[in-house]
């Protein structure tokens, strides 16, 4: 899963339903699914799956590097073994360079402020009056005049990147983002390089307090803020395509999604050579069966980075092919120890033909979240939904995310619950 782009309350994630005690999914499956040929998921071999996570996590696959390269052409030999032809879907992606150098200092006062970027974060150096303008909504510029100014703004439920357009647009020249108490200002995103980015920081909550203590004790504060060396690359990364035809008439295409770059230093185990190892193997044993349907097995590249391989998948679709996509089912971090039970996300928390299709299956919880490839399809307008373990394991994104740390049964669950789903999904007639 890609690093937080959008700060939300802890208290605004709610379930929209949780299953207190479901039997497991095989045994719900063969009772509750009569066009699933239970044969077909005695087929998955969980062995398989999990020696594939095991050779995909001998080390980092960082997007536009050569492991991400050998991933690729990893999982292109294992889908060619399967009898598939196979398409490489290459694309450049912006690289961000974060800055050597960020300061912020005020004229005439001593005390030192540690400043951190955000990702994508612009160079600059920028002097003006500091403006509290509260959460930097679009209505609290109504009354502010920050032309020529630094605006100084607290975070509330917008996107950061809102912030920063926001007061792009009423003139300043620059801005200051204060975090809440219990939060740490490090680690965050703007989502993506904008044009008109101004300079951008984020303050500890501490010295944000400080800081609108001391505009609001004096007439006129000036701030000066400096970011050095902050840089797009263009990177090159590719997404791994499976196009298996329907054997009937029907022009209806059922989408089964995994990203398979990771972060910088951390193997990826779980995050995500688990869903793409999944994925393998749902394609391997859905070779040989005929669905009424179009199958589409997609391995999206450059993740972690902002989604790059699965908004570049989109965005070549033609207006027909996306009309045509009925479901889009994305598995992220399918088999951590250390994650709480199987879950569903829809990028606006309701549910849609996935996940009421899955339900059926099994009972599982439904939250929200739009961090995972399943949120380009969601913005096309196709039902779209991400299966992964929840709360996350703490030590994703770390050294630690290795193949010690994953659960054959989890692999084995998702797998039977993802391959039941497509098969309804791409039988004729289906609608739950
Ligand atoms: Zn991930």
């Amino acid at each position: 899963m890609v690093r937080k782009a959008l700060y939300i309350p802890i208290l605004l994630v709610f379930s929209i339903f949780i299953s207190a005690c479901s039997p497991p999914v095989q045994e719900v499956i063969s009772s509750s699914t009569d066009n699933v040929d239970s044969a077909i998921l005695d087929n998955l071999d969980v062995e398989k799956i999990y020696s594939n996570v095991k050779e995909l996590s001998k080390e980092p696959r960082i997007a536009g590097t050569d492991s991400e390269k050998n991933a690729a052409n990893f999982i292109t030999s294992q889908l060619e073994t399967f009898g598939y032809a196979v398409e490489s879907q290459p694309f450049e992606f912006d690289h961000y360079i974060f800055p050597k150098l960020v300061e912020l200092t005020i004229d005439g006062i001593e005390q030192s402020f540690s400043p951190e970027p955000f990702q994508y974060s612009v160079s600059g150096n920028v002097t003006g009056t500091l403006i509290n303008v509260n959460n930097g909504l679009t209505s609290d510029y109504e009354d502010i005049d920050v032309k020529g100014k630094i605006a100084v703004a607290s975070i509330s439920d917008i996107y950061f990147e809102e912030m920063v357009l926001n007061a792009a647009e009423a003139g300043a020249v620059g801005v200051i983002i204060n975090f809440a108490d219990g939060l740490p200002n490090t680690g965050w995103s703007l989502g993506k390089h904008h044009d008109d980015f101004i300079p951008t920081i984020a303050l500890s909550p501490g010295e944000g307090k400080s800081l609108l203590n001391l505009i609001r004790d004096n007439e006129s504060v000036t701030g000066t803020i400096t970011i050095e060396g902050a840089d797009i690359e263009k990177h090159e990364s590719q997404n791994i395509i499976v196009t298996k035809p329907s054997k009937t008439s029907n022009d209806e295409i059922v989408v089964v999604g995994a990203h398979y770059d990771s972060v910088e230093t951390s193997p990826g185990a779980s995050d995500n050579a688990s869903g793409t190892a999944v994925l393998l193997e749902i394609a391997r044993v859905l070779e040989s069966v005929s669905t009424d349907k179009e199958l589409r097995f997609l391995f999206f590249g450059a993740e972690e980075l902002g989604l790059f391989g699965s908004e570049k998948y989109v965005d070549e679709m033609t207006k027909s092919e996306i009309k045509r996509t009925d479901a889009m089912l994305n598995m992220d971090m399918v088999g951590s120890v250390d994650a709480g039970p199987l879950t569903m996300f829809t990028v606006d928390g309701f549910s849609n033909t996935v996940t009421d299709t899955a339900k059926t299956i099994k009972k599982i919880p439904l939250e929200f979240t739009d961090r995972s490839d399943h949120k380009p399809f969601h913005n096309a307008g196709i039902d779209a939904a991400l299966f992964s373990y929840f709360p996350s394991e703490e030590w994703y994104h770390s050294p630690q995310d290795t193949i010690d740390q994953i659960s054959k049964d989890r692999l084995d669950e998702v797998a039977s619950l993802v391959t039941a789903s497509v098969l309804k999904l791409s039988t004729n007639n289906y609608h739950e």
